[in-house]
């Protein structure tokens, strides 16, 4: 079972991810955006670590909540929205449970993933972060309910393949697709940082 320690730990250990890939996060958008991905998550995930530490909630669905919040009300740009969005609508869907299971979260993160396809109106292939997040929230889906690590690790798996996939697509959303056929050739930074959020899951449940 899954706890709102559980959670904390993982947009913690996010947090301090993000400070540590801010610079290369801000290289692949320099390449395809504006130069500004890093900096974002960074001042993003700064605040929901600083939130947290400050009134710690007691359920998974409230640590995702107020993550999700201050995402949004913290981040300019697309990211912040989405990505507030999928902690918003995952803790939502989490419900008022005190712990929550793998095959829970799975459900919950479904919701969370579908309203930021919603939100944003991409879909698989569009070079975006739900390129990592899809083929993560399926292999989480089709994995055992009783053994987080696993499960979790085969998350981080899809989503790292599904970031490294990127590189050869062309943008149909974001900055990105101003590019147009310009944009192939470079993994997109959201992708990227989608798979650092989960990479950062299966640390904290290995
Ligand atoms: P901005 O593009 O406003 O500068 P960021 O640089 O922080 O915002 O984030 C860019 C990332 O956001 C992209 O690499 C892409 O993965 C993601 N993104 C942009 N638009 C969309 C969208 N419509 N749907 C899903 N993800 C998107
Ligand atoms: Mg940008």
């Amino acid at each position: 079972m899954l706890d709102a320690g559980f959670f904390g730990r993982w947009m913690r250990s996010t947090a301090a991810a993000v400070e540590v890939a801010a610079d290369r996060l801000t290289e692949l958008d320099s390449a395809i955006g504006d130069a500004d991905h890093g900096s974002n998550l960074r001042r993003g995930f700064a605040a929901v670590a600083a939130a947290l530490e400050k009134e710690p909630p007691g359920t998974p669905g409230g640590v995702l909540n107020l993550a999700g919040r201050q995402l949004i009300s913290t981040v300019g740009g697309a990211s912040g929205p989405l990505y507030g969005t999928l902690l918003r609508r995952t803790g939502k869907a989490l419900g008022d449970g005190t712990e929550v299971t793998v095959a829970e979260f799975a459900r919950a993160l479904r919701a969370g993933v579908d309203a930021v396809a919603k939100l944003g109106g991409a879909v698989a292939g569009d070079k975006t972060m739900l390129d990592a997040l899809l083929p993560a929230v399926e292999a989480l889906e089709g994995a055992a309910d009783d053994d987080a690590a696993a499960a979790f690790g085969a998350a981080r798996e899809a989503a790292e393949s599904g970031a490294l996939a990127t590189v050869p697509l062309q943008a149909r959303k974001g900055r990105a697709s101003y590019l147009g056929a310009r944009s192939v050739g470079h993994q997109d930074p959201g992708a990227t940082s989608a798979a650092l959020l989960v990479r950062t899951l299966a640390e904290v449940a290995a």
